[in-house]
């Protein structure tokens, strides 16, 4: 770096002051942790100075290695943002659920059906001859 630039300054609390204002609800973009002691606020072009909202995202420690490490594309960090922001914490269970009713109809129809075995099988051991 040439003598006369100087590096970007880092201002952490206004990057906290940011985020916190363009995201209120604060969990890490990419696993959902809400511990905010626990929760970092990453720089995703890796500009320390650049505190703009849209350059801010929560993260916890080991996804803000990993994003900073390259692991996570910065669309994919932008994507899960919005959708956290959007959807809070409030899972959506629709897809595993789809078929939730006839399969609990179909386990109550062989659980009567093995009730039924075993009343038959005690009724006729019952009556065999000794
Ligand atoms: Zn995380």
């Amino acid at each position: 770096m040439p003598a006369n630039v100087q590096p970007a300054r880092r201002n952490s609390t206004e990057a906290y002051r940011a985020a916190a204002a363009a995201y209120p609800f604060k969990c890490c973009v990419v696993c959902g942790l809400q511990i905010a002691a626990a929760l970092d606020v990453a720089h995703l072009d890796h500009d320390p100075a650049n505190n703009n909202p849209d350059n801010l995202a929560y993260l916890c420690r080991t996804h803000h290695w990993m994003v900073d490490a390259g692991l996570y594309p910065t669309e994919a960090i932008v994507i899960l943002r919005e959708h956290w922001q959007k959807n809070r914490d409030t899972p959506n269970h629709k897809a595993r659920m789809k078929d939730a009713g006839p399969k609990a109809a179909l386990t109550r129809k062989r659980k009567e059906a093995a009730r039924k075995a075993v009343a038959t099988r005690r009724s006729k051991a019952g009556s065999e001859p000794t």
